[in-house]
């Protein structure tokens, strides 16, 4: 992987490129580009500056402003940014824009005429270039369009498992036809980086924690998911989209299993996941105790500034009995509430005094 991407040499959490399907406002791309960013570490934003319909008259992509946001995203969070090309201007207009990487999408790999144009345009292009399977299942077709690239200099390719269309009934938008992984990585060779795109193989977001756990098994090289700061907002792929905090919630649980896989160790994932959850509630609360701590040191303050004691007497009775009464909405033991309370508000008290001699 890291011939793709150098710069994150060092960086051992696996290679994930992670944005909106569409790019749609400077906005979208900048609070889905921040949320990413905190909720994944995100280094390899995704948005599509043209968008290939089967029918015309559709959504088709906002093109050179899209470019413009695309490196405003950049500038603002220092992520890398890519988007989609499907011909040469495209793929000049990227070039000048500073596009970090581009990908190649399934239609246009289908056709080698407009491949050759799109490789030739890029004649020695030194930065990553993706190449999502065509729609059939022809692995020559796909190593063809890599092969394309290469003899005209481009060096720093992958290969996006997107599945392929083959008609037939299945849950899943596009199949992924795992044996050909196989077939593709003795074609292609072992050097050529090979990424799951489980969004455009699920078509529908409920699916893609599965599809992602296979290619975990399969042991494929990175991860390519659409995310989207509103999905249900979103002008194109509205149902296989994201938020970012549900990509982190799915990544969490997904690499949890694959870690304990890998360990060997047997918890059953039901449990595990359920375990994951009260981890997470843990943090929050911590966390949460944190911020109440910061903020009674700050009450200390004022209380000293303005020569009060820290021990006010009605605070506390009314403190207790206010909590007493959360505990009965919430649920919650009114002894736990109590005990909570008592430990947490001499703790409190405690540091006011000290900080106030
Ligand atoms: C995309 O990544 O948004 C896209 C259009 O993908 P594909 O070419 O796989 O359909
Ligand atoms: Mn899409």
């Amino acid at each position: 992987m890291s011939h793709l991407f150098p710069s994150l040499r060092g960086d051992s959490s696996p290679l994930l490129i992670s944005g909106p399907c569409s790019a749609e406002s400077r906005e979208q791309l900048l609070r889905t580009a921040l949320e990413l960013q905190r909720e994944v570490n995100l280094k390899l934003f995704r948005a599509g500056a043209w968008k290939p319909r089967t029918t015309p008259g559709g959504f088709e992509g906002y093109g050179r402003d899209a470019l413009g946001w695309l490196r405003d995203v950049r500038e603002k969070t220092g992520l890398l940014v890519g988007t989609e090309v499907g011909t040469p201007i495209h793929a000049t207009l990227a070039k000048d824009y500073g596009m970090d990487f581009i990908w190649i999408g399934a239609r246009t790999v289908s056709s080698p005429f407009a491949v050759e144009e799109i490789a030739a345009s890029l004649e020695g292009y030194d930065k990553p270039v993706l190449v999502k399977n065509p729609l059939a299942p022809d692995i020559d077709l796909w190593i063809g369009a890599l092969s394309r690239l290469k003899n005209h200099g481009v060096l720093r390719t992958g290969a996006i498992l997107r599945g392929f269309t083959i008609g037939g009934e299945s849950a899943l938008r596009n199949m992924p036809l795992w044996h050909l992984v196989e077939e593709f990585r003795r074609k292609a060779g072992a050097d050529i980086p090979l990424i799951c795109d489980p969004s455009h193989i699920a078509g529908n977001r409920s699916f893609i924690p599965s599809v992602i756990r296979e290619s975990l098994r399969r042991n494929l090289d990175g991860l390519l998911i659409e995310s989207h700061c509103c999905p249900q907002e979103a002008l194109t792929d509205r149902d296989q989209q994201v938020t970012p905090a549900d990509l982190r919630q799915i990544l969490e649980e997904v690499k949890m299993e694959d870690d304990l896989r890998a360990t060997g160790d047997h918890t059953p994932p039901e449990l595990a996941r359920l375990r994951l959850r009260l981890d997470q509630i843990d943090e929050e609360v911590v966390r949460l105790l944190g911020e109440r701590l910061r903020m009674t040191d700050q009450i200390g303050a004022w209380k000293s500034f303005h020569h009060l004691t820290p021990f006010q007497e009605e605070r506390e009775k009314a403190l207790y009995s206010s909590r007493g009464q959360l505990a009965r909405i919430y649920g919650v033991p009114e002894t736990l509430v109590d005990d909570l309370y008592h430990l947490v508000h001499s703790v409190a008290l405690k540091r006011q005094e000290e900080r106030s001699k």
